[in-house]
């Protein structure tokens, strides 16, 4: 094998590290964000049945638009957010992240530039870079909030093509106020991407950006079902936004990209939510576990809306990272100095995450407020 160098790569992708958490074995992986619940067992049957049939009809391709399952989306989203959504408004794709890879191929671009409030989702520069859109980072105040009037000045001087806004953010946790993306949406010309993969398990009276979409063609709402809906593994994106917004995709989407196996899988769960949000009810309070355990550990987090917690300050969070994962639980460092994310799961990840947390905490860390980050 030849190394990277030595062949004709586009020069912006020189360098570049691919995404990935490390996939260490460990007993305990709190490191991805998944929802450890099993599926309802109703819905396996239904989903069985449903492969089963779809199944019969392979030699054919699937329906191009997914009309039924954006249908099925539009009724949940409809109903979980009290905001009338369409199925013409819906589109769906194979995660999110192909989501917004066709934002960008169709809103960003060669000479184009998307702005994300950093520390934020690191597929966002990443996929920009793949569509050859240009990033900028933007600030963050130090308690990872947004500076409502700091983005808007720095929307209005660089003129973005694409913004994006992750509510709740991660890796931070924190849903954004509805207020600062509509001054962020009245700032800018381009289309603003409200990246909501974790909305379900934000905290109670936190209105999904779904509810800002009427009169606002240029606002995209993305959701996927890999979270709250427990089905990482299906590749199931999608987001809501005006109907232009969704024939503006159908440009750059490849044909028949959603398989007909990917579709019948997805169109079985909306018939299932009442049980599958009951287990974002259990995350949530295994989130709010976690947050309250900490400072009688002598440490602190940043408020979360989704099913992990930001966690610091430790002194080194490398090596706190690989004490834990020495006591069989896997969290994510994130890049942030003195910070660490632990997914939100089970009653018993819970437990074997604070008991190892207990046994290395005084090691690590360190004085609130020396911390970089
Ligand atoms: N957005 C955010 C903020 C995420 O954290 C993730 C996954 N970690 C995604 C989008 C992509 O999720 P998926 O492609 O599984 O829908």
């Amino acid at each position: 094998m030849v190394s990277l160098d030595q062949l004709p790569l586009r020069p912006e992708l020189r360098g570049r590290t691919p995404y990935g958490a490390p996939q260490v074995p460990a007993t305990y992986r709190l490191n991805t964000n998944e929802n450890p619940h099993p599926l309802p067992v109703e819905l396996l049957a239904d989903l069985g049945a449903a492969l089963g049939h779809a199944a019969l009809e392979l030699n054919r391709y699937p329906d191009r638009d997914a009309v039924a399952l954006r249908a099925d989306l539009a009724h949940y989203l409809s109903r979980t957010s009290g905001e009338a959504v369409e199925p013409a408004q819906v589109w769906a794709a194979n995660g999110s992240n192909e989501i917004l890879q066709q934002v960008l191929q169709a809103f960003g671009g060669a000479g184009r530039r998307a702005l994300g409030f950093t520390p934020s989702y690191s597929m966002h520069p990443i996929i920009s870079a793949g569509t050859g859109t240009g990033w900028v980072d933007g600030h963050r105040r130090a308690d990872f909030t947004i500076d409502v009037d700091a983005a808007v000045a720095q929307v209005r001087e660089l003129r973005p093509d694409v913004v994006f806004v992750t509510s709740p953010n991660n890796p931070t946790g924190t849903a954004v106020a509805l207020e600062t993306i509509t001054a962020i949406h009245d700032a800018t010309e381009g289309v603003v991407v409200v990246d909501e993969a974790y909305a379900e398990f934000a905290r109670a009276g936190t209105p999904s950006a779904l509810t800002l979409l009427p009169g606002r063609p240029r606002l995209i709402v993305s959701r996927t079902m890999s979270k709250a809906f427990g089905m990482a593994g299906l590749r199931l994106g999608y987001l809501a936004a005006d109907a232009a917004v969704v024939d503006a995709l159908q440009l750059v989407r490849l044909p028949y990209h959603l398989g007909s196996l990917t579709q019948a899988a997805a169109r079985a769960a909306p018939a299932h939510t009442d049980a599958l949000l009951a287990t974002v009810d259990a995350v949530k309070a295994e989130r709010d576990r976690i947050v309250e355990a900490l400072p009688q550990l002598g440490l602190t987090s940043v408020p979360s809306d989704a099913n992990f917690v930001l966690f610091g300050h430790v002194a080194d969070a490398g090596k706190a990272w690989q004490a834990l994962l020495d006591r069989g639980v896997l969290v994510r460092d994130v890049g942030l100095p003195g910070w660490l994310r632990v997914t939100a799961g089970t009653a018993e990840e819970t437990d074997a995450f604070l008991t190892a947390l207990s046994e290395i905490a005084a090691d690590h860390r360190t004085t609130l407020g020396e911390s970089d980050a």
